[in-house]
């Protein structure tokens, strides 16, 4: 199809998958999805000194766990490949030599001790980081420079080199970006970006351009940070492929943290996490927690994304992805950055896992509780469970303190809750609990707070009383769901147990 809509999220796999790159994920693909669209994951990797084992896989497996899966990528393959710059070297050199033969760009022959000691000159306290650019190519050595004949021979030499763009002295460039509208930038303030390096990898410049042109790249999205080099992609669509041609942008807002841009420091900082996943550095094995090992579901993590820096224009909050495809429009997107708030995070989550069934969450919480060593094997148990206790958990994790007791008897009792109130009569009371427990035909919820409040009628004790010390019989401490619910789950001869045990500590 001629006009078919296609988007790219084009990641360096240098590390962590920060939330905002997410969110770029969740955009490009909410868009395309909407249209119809395909979506495309590029692998940036063009910069080798920047390469960290494992890190393009973890992208993979965070997609993964999103369910966001891309219809061409290194691994699921497509027709537009190969989908790692790595691997597409070949084809960059070649865009840049003709830039060269057309005058818009430069060999350029500096060492890094000449490019060093030309910002040592150039410092001062106005411009502290000296920059390549017009009024400093001329004093450099490159083939604007240089006489032609030499620069041919250090060519043929094989002179380390790199090819700079030549950008226009005073020119203002400007397109429409779908979230900012007309955007203008000076050539003048702009530097010569290096578009070939000394290995012959292009950098991102140069590479952005010629992948989404081969890719049929139709929009991008991506961060607010690529903004002030746009003017140099333009200017390399218009030199290359034709302005025309090129994709629309759409530059995201930043996302902000407590202090500024949201950063991996600030997860540490304020005890939040700022990855999809966790991530390990293989250099320092220094391990950075993600939001699914902290206890998120992927559908709220997305949810929550979706709405940083989006809305539908209603007070509706709560988005499948079903619903963020039909509703999300590029004109609601916000311009200004929007503010990461954990606890509101932690309400999406909250929302998801109220309005999902026992059957969504089953595998999931199994995996939380046998993760802290319980034996989750009764299934039917396992989902009356979640039905009592989801309406209590923020994050999967807290599955394990709202539910472990379903599962193992409590390991300490709080006593000192129940001692000053404690009496013979009370303890009476739970001795015939118990045998008339054991004369209980069916081991009911509703059986059992009949026969509990029949006892306590008979003794003479306020029920009310009485369900403090058993809820801490049977769960360890003052909280969980009901305490007949919880009683008639984990069976007779457990409660039984759990009490009689408790009487002893008493
Ligand atoms: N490789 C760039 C990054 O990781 C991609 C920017 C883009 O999407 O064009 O930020």
């Amino acid at each position: 199809m001629e006009n078919k809509v296609r988007v790219r999220f084009a990641p360096s796999p240098t590390g962590g998958l920060h939330l905002g790159g997410v969110r770029t994920v969740l955009y490009n693909y909410l868009f395309a999805k909407k249209l119809g669209g395909d979506f495309i994951l590029r692998i940036e990797d063009t910069d080798q000194s920047r390469f960290v084992p494992g890190a393009e896989g973890y992208i993979f497996e965070c997609l993964k766990w999103c369910g966001i899966e891309p219809d061409e990528s290194a691994i699921h393959g497509g027709d537009y490949g190969p989908y790692r710059q790595s691997e597409r070297k070949r084809s960059y050199l070649g865009y840049a030599e003709k830039l060269v033969e057309n005058g818009y760009a430069y060999y350029a022959f500096d060492t890094p001790e000449e490019l060093e000691a030309m910002r040592q000159d150039l410092r001062t306290a106005d411009n502290p980081a000296p920059q390549y650019d017009q009024t400093v190519r001329g004093r450099m050595r490159n083939s604007i420079s240089l006489p032609a004949d030499e620069t041919k021979t250090m060519l043929l030499k094989n002179t380390p080199h790199v090819i700079r763009i030549k950008l226009p002295d005073d020119e203002i460039i400007s397109f429409q970006d779908m979230i900012r509208g007309e955007v203008h930038f000076n050539t003048g303030t702009i530097d010569d970006k290096v578009l070939l390096k000394a290995d012959g990898m292009p950098t991102y410049h140069l590479a952005v351009v010629v992948d989404d042109f081969l890719m049929k790249i139709t929009h991008a999205f991506r961060g607010e940070e690529w903004l002030p080099s746009s003017p140099v992609h333009v200017l390399l669509w218009r030199y290359l492929f034709g302005e025309k041609n090129m994709p629309q942008w759409a530059h995201l807002p930043l996302i902000m943290g407590p202090s500024g841009k949201l950063s991996k420091r600030d997860g540490a900082k304020y005890g939040f996490p700022v990855f999809a996943m966790n991530w390990t550095d293989p250099a320092t094995n220094e391990l950075t927690e993600g939001f699914k090992e902290k206890g998120f579901l992927p559908e709220a993590f997305l949810n929550m994304l979706a709405m940083l820096g989006w809305n539908d224009g209603t007070e509706q909050e709560v988005f499948s992805i079903t619903d963020l495809i039909q509703k999300f429009s590029i004109e609601r997107v916000h311009k200004a950055g929007a503010k990461f708030d954990y606890e509101k995070a932690k309400w999406f989550n909250h929302e998801w896992i109220k309005g999902f069934n026992a059957e969504d969450l089953r595998l999931k919480v199994k995996n939380v509780l046998e993760d802290r060593g319980l034996e989750v094997d009764d299934t039917i148990l396992l989902d009356k469970v979640i039905n009592l206790v989801k309406d209590r958990c923020t994050l999967l994790t807290d599955f394990y303190d709202q539910a472990y007791f379903f599962f193992r008897s409590p390991a300490t009792l709080d006593i000192a809750a129940v001692r000053p109130k404690w009496t013979m009569e009370k303890k009476e009371f739970f001795i015939s609990l118990c045998q008339e427990f054991e004369a209980l035909a069916e081991w009911e919820s509703a059986f059992i707070e009949s026969a509990f409040k029949t006892i306590a009628t008979e003794k003479n004790i306020k029920p009310g009383e009485l369900q403090l010390p058993f809820r801490i019989m049977l769960v360890g401490g003052k909280f969980g769901p009901p305490v007949f619910d919880i009683a008639g789950l984990i069976g007779k001869q457990e409660t039984i147990h759990r009490i009689m045990n408790s009487l002893e500590q008493f």
